[in-house]
């Protein structure tokens, strides 16, 4: 096995090199960090006469009889006789050189669980090495890794690593002293230690976390990530963006509320109060507006909009799906083209010709409002003047994405714009200006420049712990209230046997007037099953329900044909929807009173709560009925009963968001394509309250009187992940 070295990039990366760098284990530092997630005693050797059943032995002894059996399942077995008693050893899956290594006479060292058994003790698959070998004095670790790269290799690259890296302290003690941290546990104490444990000692503590060195690492950890956040809420505070707002209300908005056919609700005017105040000032907002489904956004998002077309500027509100964006377009287009707003249009299934208009509206200024999916951040998209972004279900765009649109507003709003602040003047080129602050930037804060004022939109509201982790840098406002009107929608678990009589239920809500979705599962990982899958359910039901109109919709169809079956469903003119999960996400059909889910064990549950917040929109009272299917099983799982479980109980999205992280955790309730990455790899923020505390309050004095040891710090434990934490 080779050495792992650092190689110039020039180089071609071997298997076991690409396979690290696949880890994120770049630097010395990566590597350092780089934990085991188990470890195994191979310090000491056992006598066979002493094994235990069940244990996991290392045991060195003589071949006396190997042979390779044919009959049945091919097979390596072995006879080992360590002069106390002998062991059996079996394998199903053997290389000729293991067959050499394992020759009668051979000396071996073998370590395995030890099975007892009618022919005496067993091992299946024991590891093999020569015997004779120098015991090692600590534990073995055993590190999370990837196809290609043995642990071997692995180990020797963390203890070059360990030599190589700079883990002098970052924290100065001072700031640790709060959270009784000994001194014995100092950054490269800690990670010797955890590396390479004593056997015996305080092994207990280890996997669940909760050894000193282990909490010392889980605070350096959060400290990194409060330092990040806050070094980007710095940065931000020094940008500059345009003022959209007075004290004095804004004559558009009245005439807004005017015309709407509903007045705000109390949770809706305080929002819209908080947004107004972060457009009155020269600072880029970097707000997220969370709100259940259904407590009414939109208008919130059109009022922050009307605020900033009447400074002169133009907005832009971008959706996840074409579906959702056609529907935010015909609603905004119905509240302010009646005030003479124009508004623009942009897709990714738009005709060239239209979107050559589009985009020239958009380019000289004319569009003030430009709605969206995310083909608005492409390159030849040049806004004239860009001053409030709104970013609808922002939870559903991945991190790259979003940061691609936090360069694009950068790089169309210029500094001559804010100076000439009215539309039809200004320059739209990309050009950065001096930060207002105007001192000294640490190299985190050289992309400065005038931002727009961003708003994201979510329906997902975010625990307490994570927006005080992963969101410390955003301003929260939050919609705790739905409009009058709405009765709670009645959640309903049925198993699929009982399919049929939800069909009947369905047929006589049609005959009322009712309108229904039908949901299908995604099948992981294959739309093709997932598109025959709905096929077939529409069929089935157009069967079952003669003379009723069935439509489909899914993921894979022309848009063209998406729009014409959303706008029959949306007219009334279509009773029934079966749709894959394309519905999803913020849809408007207040005339929708039942909602049946198929499968619905294998959606997540915050999907759940989604979905059926498609329904209970209207007046009429609305239910959501939750097909299940056991499959072969006897019964669901654990994950997915507690998911349906939450779904019966519960109709207030933060519950079931509270309730969603506490079945998954924190890392994918964030969700890969969120996160990034596993932001936090080691502490954990259900049970480390008191460190991630710790962290807020530490943050910011280590900032203030130790600027240069938090850039260290932060590098230390982000690298180059510090900008996905931005997005
Ligand atoms: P979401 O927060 O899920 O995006 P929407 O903005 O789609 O919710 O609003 C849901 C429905 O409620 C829409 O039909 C919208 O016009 C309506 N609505 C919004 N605010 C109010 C209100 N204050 N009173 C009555 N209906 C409202
Ligand atoms: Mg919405």
């Amino acid at each position: 096995m080779p050495m792992p070295k650092q190689v110039p990039n020039s180089q071609p990366l071997t298997g076991p090199q690409q396979a690290l760098r696949k880890l994120g284990l770049h630097r010395p530092t990566d590597l350092a960090l780089h934990l085991p997630l188990r470890y195994e005693d191979e310090t000491r050797l056992v006598q066979l006469r002493d094994v235990r059943e069940g244990a996991v032995a290392q045991v060195e002894g003589t071949v006396r009889h190997s042979e390779v059996r044919l009959g049945g399942q091919r097979q390596l077995l072995v006879t080992l006789d360590d002069g106390t008693g002998t062991c059996l050893l079996r394998f199903f899956s053997f290389y000729p050189s293991m067959q050499k290594a394992l020759a009668v006479g051979c000396r071996v060292r073998v370590r395995g669980e030890v099975r007892g058994g009618f022919g005496g003790l067993t091992m299946m698959h024991p590891s093999v090495k020569a015997a004779g070998g120098v015991l090692p004095n600590a534990l073995t670790p055993v590190y999370p890794t990837v196809a290609g790269l043995p642990q071997t290799y692995l180990r020797r690259a963390v203890d070059n690593a360990l030599q190589q890296a700079d883990l002098s302290d970052t924290v100065p003690p001072d700031l640790l002293q709060q959270i009784g941290i000994q001194p014995r546990w100092n950054v490269r104490e800690a990670l010797i230690f955890l590396h390479h444990p004593q056997p015996g000692l305080a092994l207990d503590a280890l996997p669940d976390h909760s050894h000193p060195a282990w909490q010392r690492l889980k605070a350096e950890e959060l400290l990194a990530q409060q330092l990040s956040q806050l070094q980007a809420k710095r940065a931000r505070s020094k940008l500059r963006a345009p003022t959209l707002a007075s004290a004095v209300p804004s004559a558009l908005v009245a005439r807004l509320l005017a015309a709407l056919p509903f007045e705000l609700t109390l949770a809706q005017r305080r929002v819209c109060a908080e947004i107004a105040q972060d457009l009155q000032r020269p600072v880029p907002m970097h707000r997220l507006l969370q709100g259940d489904v259904g407590s009414g956004k939109t208008v919130v998002a059109a009022l922050a909009g009307a605020q900033c077309i009447e400074a002169g500027w133009q907005c832009a509100l971008m959706a996840p799906t074409e579906i959702l964006a056609t529907q935010h377009f015909t609603k905004l287009v119905s509240w302010l083209q009646p005030l003479g707003i124009t508004v623009a249009w942009l897709t990714g299934s738009q005709k060239a010709r239209e979107r050559r208009e589009m985009l020239a509206l958009v380019a000289n200024g004319q569009a003030q409002l430009v709605v969206g999916t995310h083909a608005m951040i492409q390159d030849r998209v040049q806004f004239k003047n860009l001053a409030l972004v709104v970013i609808d279900e922002q939870h559903r765009f991945g991190v790259a994405q979003r940061l691609a649109l936090r360069s694009k507003m950068r790089a169309d709003t210029s500094e001559e714009d804010l100076g000439q602040g009215h539309r039809g003047t200004g320059f739209a080129g990309p050009q950065s200006v001096a930060p207002l602050g105007g001192e000294a930037t640490t190299q985190s804060e050289s992309a400065t420049g005038v931002e727009p004022h961003l708003l994201m939109m979510t329906a997902t509201p975010i625990p307490r712990t994570l927006a005080m982790s992963y969101y410390a840098d955003l301003d929260v406002s939050t919609l705790d209230e739905l409009p009058p009107g709405r009765t709670p929608v009645l959640t309903k678990l049925i198993n699929d046997v009982r399919r049929d009589e939800v069909v009947q239920r369905i047929r006589a809500q049609i005959t009322e007037g009712q309108q229904i979705y039908w949901v299908c599962p995604l099948i992981e990982e294959s739309e093709v099953l997932d598109l025959a899958n709905a096929t077939a359910t529409h069929a089935q039901l157009s069967a079952a329900l003669p003379g009723v109109s069935v439509g489909l919709l899914h993921s894979r169809m022309p848009v063209a044909e998406k729009k014409a079956v959303m706008e029959l469903f949306t007219s009334g003119q279509m009773a029934l929807l079966v749709s894959t999960t394309v519905i999803e996400v913020g849809v408007d059909v207040p005339n929708a009173s039942l909602m049946v889910i198929e499968h619905a064990e294998r959606f997540g549950l915050s999907q759940l709560h989604q979905l059926r917040g498609r329904v209970g929109r209207g007046a009429a009272a609305s239910a959501c009925v939750l097909l299940y299917s056991t499959g072969d099983a006897p019964r669901l799982g654990e994950a997915a009963r507690e998911r349906l479980r939450a779904m019966i109980e519960t109709n207030d999205g933060f519950e079931i968001a509270r309730r969603d992280l506490q079945i998954r955790g924190p890392g994918e309730f964030m969700g890969a394509r969120q996160s990034g990455d596993a932001l936090l790899r080691f502490a954990d923020l259900q049970t480390d309250t008191a460190l991630l505390h710790w962290a807020r309050c530490t943050a910011p004095r280590m900032l203030d009187a130790y600027p240069a040891l938090a850039q260290r710090h932060v590098q230390r434990w982000l690298g180059s992940k510090a900008d996905y934490l931005k997005a």
